[in-house]
């Protein structure tokens, strides 16, 4: 049986799921989305992932034409059509069919798509060797520009970032802000531990506020470790103890080198590892 997909009310074969191409998502990248996963047949924090998408919709503009409690049903309807359990679910909400102008008063409607799909997971060695990444030269979006804490369908600032990463051998890259602080990866958060405690960039840096950490500061904190929630450079990447990215498809996963440089004794430090260990159990209990 094909994948169903939801869009604005009715489930459609995958391959019959199409969307205008006068839609302002594909012509402008004018709208916004969430990646959220699905464990044993429970949404994973999925009144965060709906606040996060309203807010998103705010702050462009942009009204989602259905209820928080409309939208989780047919999240768990898109899932039960298609027999997932364990799975990632895309939702995207986009300006809808307009003209070739900017102006989205002339689009008629939103259009509210969400995708529903197995996961495809990183290998099982990033877990147990850890990561290494680079700092790349795209900083990230500028926040007075375009704040990151938009989730938006113009994912170009991660994606260029992305590319410089992959063209050096990394899956994943850091991104620094305009003033030269370490913000985020494309598309994960990031920790570090030093002396036992736990320091992340706070959201003043640019980022996007993840839902995966903010668990993991749950957890971390729940254990009495201290989290910090901080401005940090470069140089605190290097010198630190540990050191792993956070979010939905990823997880937890450690982050063993940071341009060429080894960060503790190479491996995924303890700290890092019982997060990932108490993550696990908070997600699949
Ligand atoms: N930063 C960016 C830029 C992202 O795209 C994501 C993934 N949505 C994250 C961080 C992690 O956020 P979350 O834990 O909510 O998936």
């Amino acid at each position: 049986m094909p994948l169903k997909v939801y869009i604005s009310g009715k489930h459609y074969d995958k391959d019959d799921a199409k969307i205008s191409v006068y839609d302002h998502g594909l012509l402008y990248g004018d709208g916004v989305f969430e990646g959220i996963r699905s464990y044993g047949g429970k949404v994973f924090r999925l009144q965060q992932h709906l606040d996060r998408l309203w807010n998103s919709a705010k702050a462009i503009w942009l009204e989602i034409p259905m209820t928080q409690e409309a939208m989780a049903q047919a999240i768990r309807d898109t899932l039960a059509v298609n027999g997932i359990e364990d799975g990632y679910i895309r939702v995207v909400v986009t300006r809808g069919c307009g003209t070739l102008g900017l102006d989205p008063n002339r689009c008629s409607h939103p259009e509210v798509i969400i995708i529903t799909d197995r996961i495809a997971l990183y290998p099982e060695e990033y877990y147990r060797d850890g990561l290494s990444i680079i700092t790349v030269s795209t900083l990230r979006n500028h926040p007075a520009a375009l704040s990151p804490r938009i989730k938006s369908l113009n994912y170009l600032n991660n994606i260029l970032a992305k590319i410089e990463g992959l063209q050096a051998g990394c899956i994943e890259a850091l991104m620094l802000n305009h003033k030269g602080e370490v913000a985020e990866c494309t598309g994960d958060n990031i920790f570090i531990a030093r002396f036992g405690k736990l320091m992340t960039p706070p959201n003043e840096a640019g980022i996007l506020e993840g839902i995966t950490r903010e668990s993991v500061i749950g957890l971390a904190r729940q254990s009495g470790i201290e989290v910090l929630e901080i401005p940090l450079t470069k140089h605190d990447i290097y010198i630190a103890d540990e050191c792993f990215l956070t979010g939905t498809a990823a997880e937890i996963v450690p982050v063993v080198k940071v341009d060429s440089r080894k960060i503790g004794d190479g491996r995924p430090g303890p700290m890092t590892r019982d997060l990932m260990q108490q993550f696990h159990r908070l997600t699949r209990s």
